[in-house]
């Protein structure tokens, strides 16, 4: 008897030592992640100062170059006029970025509020946005079945648009272009997918295309900054969810969204 009972208190010794352990654990790991949220935070108020901050600098830059241009381009000789120009169209690409980089900064920062939203109606709005495009290209956009989820309407608004926008985008020359746009219920998740029959991405880059700037083509080829990916993941992970693409070189690319039906927006 005396045998089962010091068995006993040795098993209450131990979970309560592996208790103390989790405990320490968890406490550390709540350490962690207030560090990263905080230098997170400061990274963000970095990218934004910066941005807003560059701005006046380069407007001086440009105006004073275009007066240069307009009061002295005449009694300057070509290559001269040339060397203003590449400047001006430095400054126009930098004014770019910066505006970008802005943009970038501010995602989820929105004073908006969250609304039930009929994406369906929303996914509608966007097509009737790239008609344009879409009668270019004769492009075959197909919507399924779409839930209404409570979300913010310009952010989800911006993820499609960029998704559908890159699928128009990188089409293959000559080739109609088909996109599919589905939704699946996945019990705690809904799961969207816009499948397009595009150039693809090679295996290597599936991850790179979300990083900011990183493009896999020169602004001559396609043109663009870079920046449409990683805002769209940017709000995805705002919401709580998961964005990642599968692609077939040469025949076509799938962005999947995975977004919890329950999420507590930041
Ligand atoms: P941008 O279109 O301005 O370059 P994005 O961030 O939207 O910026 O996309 C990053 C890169 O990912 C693009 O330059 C392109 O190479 C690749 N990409 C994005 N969407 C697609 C797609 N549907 N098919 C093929 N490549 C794509």
């Amino acid at each position: 008897e005396g045998e089962f009972f010091c068995a006993f208190i040795r098993d209450i010794t131990e979970r309560k030592s592996a208790e103390a352990k989790l405990l320490k654990l968890n406490s550390s790991l709540i350490k962690h992640t207030k560090d990263l949220e905080a230098s997170n935070k400061n990274l963000e108020q970095f990218a934004y100062v910066a941005s807003h901050d560059l701005q006046e600098p380069l407007r001086m830059i440009n105006s004073f170059m275009q007066q240069l241009n307009i009061k002295y381009g005449e009694s300057l000789d070509e290559r001269a006029r040339k060397y203003i120009h590449f400047a001006l169209d430095g400054a126009t690409r930098m004014r770019q970025i910066i505006l970008d980089l802005l943009e970038f900064s501010r995602v989820g920062i929105s004073e908006e509020n969250e609304e039930n939203i009929d994406l369906l109606e929303l996914l509608k709005e966007i097509k009737l946005l790239f008609r344009k495009v879409i009668q270019e290209k004769k492009a075959d956009v197909e919507i399924g079945e779409m839930p209404q989820i409570l979300a913010s309407r310009s952010m989800l608004r911006q993820v499609f648009q960029n998704l559908i926008g890159n699928a128009l985008k990188y089409s293959i020359k000559d080739t109609p272009v088909k996109i599919k746009i589905e939704c699946k219920d996945m019990d705690t998740h809904w799961l969207f997918s816009v499948q397009d029959n595009g150039i693809g991405i090679p295996k290597d880059s599936l991850d790179k295309i979300f990083v900011i700037f990183q493009r896999l083509h020169s602004r001559e080829e396609y043109e663009g900054t870079g920046i449409g990916l990683a805002i769209t993941k940017k709000i995805i992970d705002t919401m709580g969810g998961k964005i990642w693409a599968e692609s077939k070189l040469g025949h076509g690319s799938t962005f999947f969204i995975s977004l919890p039906k329950v999420h507590l927006q930041e």
